[in-house]
């Protein structure tokens, strides 16, 4: 139950914080949140399943409303707060603004902390590694630095060293080739934080900060670390965690990408040959008894996987003209992936409903047994190896480099195991099979790139996290699909009547007032050949709408060709994307807008998500098309492909409901504030000609509409 304690400190704070804003009206529709939060949190509404789903339209104040809903509560209950973003800009915000914010004027005292990935930090020990220029030194590294190079991790060196940078790659001010980075960044395997030398490494310095933070900023991806490895293993684990997941509808695709493995099998092969040197390497090092047993066993069950990988490189190989031979093209011209070839650089085999030759599952259970083995025979030596240099029986400049490779070994290994767990495996009956496919590298290193990946993940968010955490608040400004969140519902894994609560609010805009949606009569569909024609002919007239235009586009191809038919009829001055920086797009718009000069922006998807352009900056968005997207990964296939299985439609199921929170936030550019105004014009005809047009526009906010079909 929420006590009155905590009720009182959430009313007074937010009479505080509107206290110390300029023109703050309290809103109903924050306050509302702000108490759903609370009370789930608290588990009035259920006191086991303490979740709510809340989507929060443009407005509403929500980081304020569940930093309120969430923060007096978990100091009263000695709970962590997490709050986990999908972009940087949203970290930003939050770590730079809202929370110093509500910390300064709400009277409620606490500490937060951004929390960044491992991978954001250097590591002291490749660093200096890197910078040793003798000749045993940078053997993790593909090849010796470049001279320029050098100078830069000598640069990063000193300024770590001389106290002036903290190690993470944000707070470097020059520009770092990611190439270099690899080089130096932390990574958990290679890690050797045992040493006492290693006590002043930027990492594990932010990491102890954490511990006193009560607020954890992280990321969706840092979020997923932790619970794959079971969960407070990088953060507080989560019965100790309220979890607010803001931008919440990228979390299904973090977490896929997350459970996802690939291997190429020439590639495996030779780092396989090469681990059983380094076995070898340590047993002699170590001189135990101890580690000749693992470094024997390694050597052998290195030899089964180099037979068995080598089979399946021949293998696939010898039916390469079956996997893939020439592209195949439906009825319609298009082709097909579906058991057929996409032509692409690489050229890609999907195993239709993810059904793989037996003879491929035989090896697949073979390689998965005898990497397992290798995985804790290299285990085995790193820990016989570490245990000697604390037991000061090895040198540790002798240890660290075969330490640090063992590393790379046990990460490789791992991935390894999971790809072949997810060959060898069989899809239960029931449940969606794991999507499987093959790439062919073509060029002068031959090899086959094997992947794996779940096509759906809610089963296992619900064993990670929905069944073992404290409580969570899932948001985001478009988590809805067609005014329902049954299909964020199914991604997310949240059951029909678990418990859990949902919300809606809507944006405090008066969208009727001061926006209105046009759809006007096109001749063409989109899919009509002419239709670009119609687009040149007809877009003057309604860039003319208004002096700062954005006009989005669903392909590149198209939106060049318009640009350079409209540049020719007239001295239009458009900004196309990939023509400039999207920051330098953004900036010589806003220029020209403060000088009263029209402006107009070609932008694709990427331009419709995020893009802020308030006031006079936005005030005539033009969508050319409807953004559907058709499924080219192989997953996005999968996954259409086992819907049809089921007798289901793809199209209706998966492509409307995306295509519907994409429209929404493609709309949602025109709105940024209160006061804002314009106009919105759709010039895909289909909103109006097609049955499911009408649930795309309903699900539009209240713009007042003038469909002229
Ligand atoms: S503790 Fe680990 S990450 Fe830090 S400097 Fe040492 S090896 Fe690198």
């Amino acid at each position: 139950m929420l006590t009155d304690k905590v009720k009182e400190v959430i009313r007074h704070s937010y009479k505080a914080i509107g206290n110390n804003l300029e023109n703050f009206t309290p809103r109903k529709q924050q306050t509302f949140l702000i108490a759903e939060i609370a009370k789930t949190l608290a588990g009035e509404y259920d006191k086991d399943r303490k979740i709510i789903t809340i989507e929060a339209g443009t407005g509403t104040g929500k980081s304020l409303a569940y930093s309120l809903g969430s923060i007096p509560l978990a100091l009263m209950r000695q709970k962590k707060v997490c709050i986990s973003t999908a972009t940087v800009a949203l970290q930003e915000q939050l770590v730079d603004k809202d929370l110093p914010f509500l910390r300064e004027h709400s009277g409620i005292n606490f500490q937060f902390t951004l929390v960044k990935g491992r991978q954001r930090y250097v590591c002291r020990q490749k660093l200096s590694q890197a910078t040793d220029e003798s000749p045993q030194a940078g053997f993790t590294f593909a090849e010796k630095p470049k001279a320029s190079d050098l100078n830069t991790l000598k640069a990063m060196a000193k300024a770590l060293k001389d106290g002036v940078w903290q190690g993470d790659i944000d707070s470097w001010k020059e520009h770092l080739p990611h190439y270099i980075w690899q080089q130096v960044q932390c990574d958990k395997h290679s890690c050797l934080k045992h040493l006492a030398e290693h006590t002043h490494c930027p990492f594990h310095k932010a990491r102890e900060t954490m511990d006193l933070a009560d607020v954890l900023v992280i990321n969706h991806s840092l979020l997923l670390a932790d619970l794959e490895l079971g969960g407070g293993r990088i953060l507080p684990a989560p019965d100790e965690c309220y979890y607010i997941i803001d931008e919440a509808h990228h979390l299904p695709k973090v977490a896929r990408d997350f459970s996802s493995a690939s291997v190429t099998i020439k590639g495996a092969i030779d780092w396989v040959t090469k681990c059983q040197e380094t076995g070898d390497k340590i047993a002699k090092l170590v001189k135990s008894q101890a580690s000749i047993s693992p470094s024997i066993k390694l050597a052998d069950d290195c030899q089964d996987l180099l037979v068995d990988l080598r089979k399946v490189f021949t293998f696939i190989d010898n039916n390469s003209s079956l996997y893939f031979g020439q592209e195949q093209q439906d009825k319609n011209g298009f082709s097909k992936t579906n058991s057929k070839v996409k032509d692409k650089e690489e050229k890609l085999y999907r195993f239709e409903n993810g059904v793989i030759p037996q003879t491929l599952k035989n090896w697949a259970e073979d390689l998965t047994s005898s990497s397992k083995k290798c995985l804790a025979h290299i285990n085995k030596l790193y820990k016989l190896l570490m245990d000697a240099v604390k037991e000061n029986e090895v040198q540790l400049y002798l240890a660290e480099p075969l330490l640090a490779e063992a590393g790379f070994m046990i990460q490789r290994f791992e991935n390894l195991n999971s790809l072949w767990q997810m060959y060898e495996k069989t899809d239960h009956e029931k449940g969606a099979p794991l999507a499987r496919w093959i790439e062919m590298i073509k060029g002068k290193r031959h090899d086959y790139l094997f992947s794996a990946s779940p096509i759906e993940v809610g089963f296992m968010m619900e064993d990670m996290l929905w069944s073992k955490c404290e409580g969570a608040v899932l948001c985001s400004a478009t988590i809805m699909a067609l005014n329902s969140f049954e299909h964020f519902r199914k991604q997310a894994g949240l059951s029909v009547n678990d418990g859990s609560q949902y919300q809606s609010v809507a944006s405090p805009f008066d969208y009727k007032r001061n926006a209105q949606l046009l759809v006007p009569k096109m001749t063409y569909e989109p899919s009509a050949g002419q239709f670009t024609d119609e687009l040149i002919e007809k877009l003057p007239k309604f860039l003319a709408q208004g002096r700062a235009s954005l006009v989005l586009f669903s392909s590149y191809w198209q939106m060049e060709k318009v640009a350079d038919a409209l540049r020719e009829k007239s001295k239009s001055p458009i900004l196309v994307q990939g023509e400039h920086s999207r920051q330098h797009i953004i900036e010589t718009h806003k220029n020209r807008c403060d000088k009263d000069q029209e402006s107009i922006i070609f932008g694709t998807q990427s331009f419709s998500e995020g893009l802020d352009l308030p006031g006079k900056y936005l005030t005539n968005l033009i969508i050319t098309k409807l953004p559907f997207s058709v499924p080219t990964s192989p997953v996005e296939e999968a996954q259409a492909e086992f819907i049809t299985t089921r007798g289901g439609n793809p199209f209706m199921s998966l492509s409307v409901p995306e295509t519907s929170k994409k429209l929404i936030q493609a709309s949602g550019r025109l709105l940024r504030n209160e006061r804002d105004e314009g106009m919105i014009t759709l010039l895909d005809r289909r909103v109006v000609s097609k049955r499911y047009g009408k649930q795309l526009l309903d699900s539009l906010p209240p713009f007042e509409r003038v469909i002229e079909h």
